[in-house]
């Protein structure tokens, strides 16, 4: 139960097709979210009638980096890992015999090409995606239904135009269109990602969180850059991804 709408969906989907006596909606916190998904969690809860379980590491995605020696990214999160997966498996141990328990992830259709991942990384679970069964829903479908069938307000992000509801509108795994969003829709919580990968930058070199292609090549956009270009540049944002290749 992330937060996001693929997982509510499911969760409801999955509590009206069987019953909710043994869900558990397990939601792990990064400590990084937007303060509308707690509202949105809350709401869902109450309606689903299976009280929210929580798991937290206790660090946000920059603690873990600072950690690990190494800042997140597109190809590599290892914010996920320590914030998400291993709290997560940890607590599926302590609760849950893989022979008798489901783990239902709300991937949509057109993720499918994840779902082999997964299921491999869970194992010894059994993994389902209730929401790639028929009737698929696409990602507007559901937050539509959210809204006109369950009364629920969906969550602030995706309104605001973002594609998922994690993380504050801050993932790592985000491209750069989503970092000028969230520099335009909340610069203080750029700056303050702006502000550890610098200090990042100072301790492991020349990486970053972004990357950027010039002539076949890949080379480090901090995000402090990108912020730079975008103040240089009057277009509205949501114009500015493609300048950005310039
Ligand atoms: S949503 Fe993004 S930033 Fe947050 S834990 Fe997952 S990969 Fe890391």
């Amino acid at each position: 139960m992330s937060g996001g709408i693929g997982s509510f969906a499911s969760a409801v989907r999955i509590a009206q097709r069987y019953s909710t006596d043994e869900m558990v909606l397990l939601f792990a916190d990064t400590l990084a979210e937007d303060p509308d998904l707690h509202r949105f969690l809350g709401e869902a809860v109450q309606y689903i009638g299976v009280p929210l379980t929580r798991v937290c590491d206790g660090r946000d995605p920059f603690q873990v980096f600072d950690d690990v020696r190494y800042i997140g990214n597109s190809r590599l999160a290892p914010c996920s890992k320590w914030l998400k997966q291993i709290p997560c498996r940890r607590w599926l141990e302590q609760h849950c015999d893989p022979a008798n328990t489901v783990l239902y992830v709300g991937f949509d259709a057109v993720e499918w090409r994840r779902e082999p991942g997964v299921v491999k990384g869970w194992a010894p679970w059994r993994v389902e995606f209730p929401m790639t069964e028929e009737p698929c829903l696409t990602k507007q479908d559901m937050l539509d239904e959210c809204r006109a069938v369950h009364g629920i307000e969906p969550p602030l992000l995706y309104e605001l135009g973002y594609s998922h509801n994690n993380c504050g509108g801050v993932c790592v795994r985000a491209g750069k269109k989503q970092w000028l969003r969230t520099l335009e829709l909340f610069p203080e919580r750029f700056a303050y990602a702006e502000r550890r990968e610098a200090e990042l930058r100072e301790k492991l070199g020349n990486y970053s969180i972004l990357v950027e292609q010039r002539k076949g090549m890949k080379y480090p956009l901090p995000l402090s850059e990108l912020r730079r270009r975008a103040e240089a540049d009057s277009r509205p944002y949501t114009d500015r991804s493609t300048a950005r290749r310039r």
